[in-house]
């Protein structure tokens, strides 16, 4: 299964049947040519329901109207952002935390609420200029969700960042990068945005090659790209995280500077109109 690769492959119990269903619907595709409603016959009989659109039958008021998804940010300025996921978790996090200080790098940390929970004290003083995004209460892949799920997944990871880090989160980032409908109601009754992003560090590619991922980020970063990297994982992500500061190096040398998501997302924001007189 091709997947945008942002974690480990989320269990998908639904799999098997969608392969089958698959099947059923190609056979009645051989058979649609003699009635054509056999064509639907192999689809589910109805979408699930992290499908949902709108949680409610009735009036729905969430906090805002929309809800965008940022996959990166239209910008001529050579701005980027850096993103890290999952964590914090010991060993890398601080690790992470120790170059990104020693760069003077802004960062965004994509934070799992349960893990900041439990390993606050990592990053009690460290968050000071860096943004604090939402990565969920447990890493569950919210396209399987419906709307109530997904928002206490969102809801208590948000109240464990603010609690902890003092900050409040706007972005939200799927678990592995997939969203479904109820991930955009429960986000937009929270306020929050979805965010993506447009490059990655390829770790399995380039384990026993290094200077081969430094050269692949350097070289194909674009203005308002979000990177995502991981903060903790499979020890293949070590190969990133250990090369941050030649990445760094490079990036600035070709001119970029390291942002916030937020401020990113704010650099690339159309400028009001010009008012007729
Ligand atoms: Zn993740």
């Amino acid at each position: 299964m091709t997947n945008t690769g942002e974690h480990e492959e989320p269990a998908r119990p639904g799999r098997r049947g969608v392969i089958k269903g698959f099947g059923l619907a190609a056979g009645g595709l051989a058979a649609g040519a003699a009635g054509g409603a056999a064509v639907v016959a192999g689809l589910p009989e109805e979408a699930p329901a992290s499908a949902m659109a709108i949680p409610s039958a009735g009036p729905w008021r969430p906090a805002r109207g929309h809800v965008d998804v940022t996959w990166s940010v239209d910008t001529a300025q050579k701005l980027v952002a850096l993103t890290f996921d999952d964590g914090p978790m010991p060993k890398w996090t601080p690790m992470v935390h120790d170059v990104l200080d020693s760069e003077k790098v802004r960062a965004t940390f994509f934070m799992v609420g349960e893990r900041l929970l439990e390993n606050a004290r990592l990053v009690h003083g460290r968050m000071g200029r860096h943004e604090a995004g939402n990565h969920t209460w447990q890493h569950k892949d919210l396209s399987l969700l419906t709307h109530d799920q997904a928002y206490r997944q969102i809801h208590r990871a948000h109240a464990a960042i603010a609690q902890i880090t003092g900050k409040e989160a706007r972005h939200l980032r799927p678990p592995f990068g997939q969203l479904g409908g109820t991930t955009l109601s429960a986000a937009g009754q929270l306020g929050y945005d979805l965010t993506i992003w447009s490059i990655k560090m390829l770790e399995k590619t380039y384990e026993k090659n290094p200077p081969g991922l430094v050269d692949y980020i350097v070289n194909n970063t674009r203005p308002g790209m979000i990177v995502l990297a991981h903060d903790t994982g499979n020890p293949d992500r070590l190969v990133a995280l250990k090369n941050l500061v030649p990445m760094i190096k490079g990036l600035r040398a070709k001119g970029f500077e390291f942002v916030t998501v937020s401020e990113l997302i704010q650099a690339g924001a159309r400028p009001e109109p010009p008012k007729r007189p």
